[in-house]
């Protein structure tokens, strides 16, 4: 797979720059878009949930403050209650009616005396408190120690959050005991005390459109929500994670998916902290989409910058590319072409905007290529002279083979052919004129000595040339005179009968005796004897067999006194002494 994408980038220039530009841009930005929004997402998450615990703080110190500027006038209403009489119950009325009206927070209230359990002092005769009431609401054991104030004279612990009798909203029992100096309990203040301050002060706070501020009791129900209707119905949380961790006393952060602000199962961010003394816990909670869906609205812009931005760069790339590589393809397109013409190939202008390098190798190939047409140019004069200088040798060569040929077939001295070239020729004849006749006339000159030695061996050179012209003239073209060797000649007969050779050799016998030599003013005579041979061509008959027959007539000439024709006659047994002497 590498190897194949390897390759199709090797392929061309073009596709290998372009890719490097992509790959150089991409990478980066790939990596960036890869690794911004994990890196942002998160740090902007942490920063979110850090401020949700802070919210959650300063809640819990408002929810402080509430408690703590009632415990201030029960305070106040134990020093007074301190100073009194037990028996005085109006005045203990009065300061039960100042405390209620100075806490601004107590819905009810009323003062057990502990001397006397049927003194109950309250504001309103009716009201009983609801641990007294014949249907308690409210237990020992789920009152939560609550140590506001000097705890020499007060100490107080608080209910859950319950329905008030009297207000008919939720509250809260405080339950206040009142000491002297020895730590002797005189009493027990009781009060209902509002919540919807605590909703006002989660209300006030400055926190996101989708921040939402929800303070549970220790038993995990609702004292305020974002949700009136959960705050009316004190509705249980006690099942969620967070409010399980409240409970615990644990204070933090967390992202996870919950019912807590209405939504069932939806992702959403808190940052909580338990409320040491009252046991109670503030949350800070946030849709996950409420921080999401804006830096989705980021990432979207980076994403669509982005977009546009490799866009751009690849249009970049594209032209820088092409800047690169369009000179270097005509290069390659040109230099192509160089082959296919050669000569009349011109590299042209560099074109327009170029890189210096290759310029300087555009440069460098033209002037490589004007090169090569002249050494081109070179070469083919080179080779034209060398082919004429050849066309010369080989014309020279010719001539001379021509005259080799001539040397070596000819006889030197009579100039017609040797007994090489004869017998080379009619073996041949033989072999292909099956069917012809073959004829064969041996001559053999009649006292040649004689003429060598009397006038000299130029005389009898003169007498051998002189015979040789003769037979030339006295046979065909067809025919072939040859000089066998000293004064022995031959003549082949090119297809003819026996009269027609008897004539011919007669006639060379005739003009041969008819026609002197003159050596030195002296007049020699010449005369042949002949033998002559004629037979039809077969398979068998070869020259050795013709020459041999023709000799033996010959003989038989030279035998009748020389200057003589005899003809070999195949159909005696001995050769005949032909009578056939033609005188002139
Ligand atoms: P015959 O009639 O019996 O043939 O008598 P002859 O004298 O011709 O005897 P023969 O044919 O044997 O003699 C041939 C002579 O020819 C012998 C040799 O000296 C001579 N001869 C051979 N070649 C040449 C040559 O090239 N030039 C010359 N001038 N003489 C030659
Ligand atoms: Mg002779």
């Amino acid at each position: 797979m590498f190897k194949a994408v390897h390759n199709y980038f090797n392929q061309s220039i073009s596709r290998l720059v372009m890719a490097s530009f992509v790959f150089v841009l991409l990478f980066p930005l790939g990596f960036l878009a890869s690794s911004l929004p994990e890196e942002s997402w998160g740090s902007v998450r942490q920063e979110v949930l850090k401020k949700h615990l802070v919210i959650a703080h300063s809640v819990e110190e408002s929810i402080d403050f509430y408690f703590r500027s009632f415990q201030k006038s029960a305070q106040i209403f134990a020093n007074m209650v301190h100073l009194t009489s037990i028996e005085d119950k109006d005045i203990i009325q009065e300061h039960l009616n100042r405390f209620v009206k100075n806490s601004g927070s107590v819905v009810v209230a009323s003062y057990l005396s502990l001397d006397d359990y049927s003194k109950v002092i309250s504001i309103k005769d009716a009201y009983k408190p609801p641990v007294h009431n014949k249907n308690k609401v409210i237990e020992e054991p789920y009152l939560k120690y609550l140590s506001f104030g000097n705890r020499h004279r007060t100490i107080s612990t608080i209910s859950p959050v319950f329905r008030s009798s009297i207000s008919k909203s939720p509250v809260v029992l405080v339950k206040t005991y009142i000491s002297d100096e020895k730590f002797n309990q005189r009493g027990i203040l009781y009060a209902e005390i509002r919540l919807d301050y605590i909703d006002s002060v989660c209300g006030n706070i400055n926190i996101g459109s989708k921040e939402r501020c929800i303070v549970v009791d220790s038993m995990g129900k609702v004292v305020t929500h974002p949700n009136q209707k959960w705050v009316n119905q004190i509705t249980n949380l006690s099942k969620d994670r967070v409010v399980q961790n409240l409970r615990n006393g644990k204070s933090g952060t967390m992202s996870y998916k919950s019912s807590l602000l209405g939504k069932s199962n939806e992702a959403i961010d808190v940052g909580y902290t338990s409320m040491e003394k009252l046991s109670w816990g503030v949350i800070i909670a946030q849709p996950k989409l409420a921080i999401d869906s804006p830096m989705d609205k980021v990432m979207m812009t980076i994403l669509k910058w982005l977009i546009l931005g490799i866009i751009f760069a690849l249009v970049i790339a594209y032209f820088l590319t092409r800047q690169i590589t369009q000179p270097i393809n005509s290069l390659v397109t040109k230099s192509q072409e160089a082959d296919i013409r050669s000569d009349t190939f011109n590299l042209g202008a560099i074109p327009k905007n170029s890189p210096a390098e290759i310029c300087k190798l555009w440069t460098a190939i033209s002037s490589l290529v004007t090169r090569l047409q002249q050494s081109n140019e070179e070469v083919k004069k080179l080779n034209y002279s060398l082919h004429k200088d050849i066309e010369k040798a080989t014309e020279k060569l010719r001539k001379t083979n021509r005259y080799l040929y001539t040397i070596s077939s000819k006889d030197h001295l009579t100039n017609i052919a040797n007994r090489r070239y004869f017998e080379d020729t009619v073996s041949k004849k033989l072999k292909q004129k099956v069917g012809e006749r073959a004829s064969i006339i041996l001559i053999d000159v009649d006292k040649f000595k004689f003429i060598n030695d009397e006038y000299g061996h130029e005389a009898g050179d003169l007498a051998l040339i002189h015979i040789a012209k003769l037979m030339r003239q006295c046979t065909r073209d067809v025919d072939l005179p040859a000089r066998l060797g000293g004064d022995e000649f031959v003549i082949y007969i090119n297809n003819c009968g026996p009269r027609v050779l008897a004539k011919i050799a007669e006639n060379l016998r005739k003009t041969v005796e008819s026609t002197p030599i003159f050596w030195e003013g002296a007049k020699v005579n010449l005369s042949l004897s002949i033998g002559t041979v004629n037979c039809e061509i077969n398979e068998k008959v070869t020259l050795a067999m013709l020459l041999k027959y023709a000799d033996e007539a010959m003989y038989v000439s030279k035998e009748h006194g020389r200057n003589h024709v005899s003809a070999y006659s195949f159909k005696e047994t001995k050769l005949l002494k032909l009578k056939q002497r033609v005188s002139s």
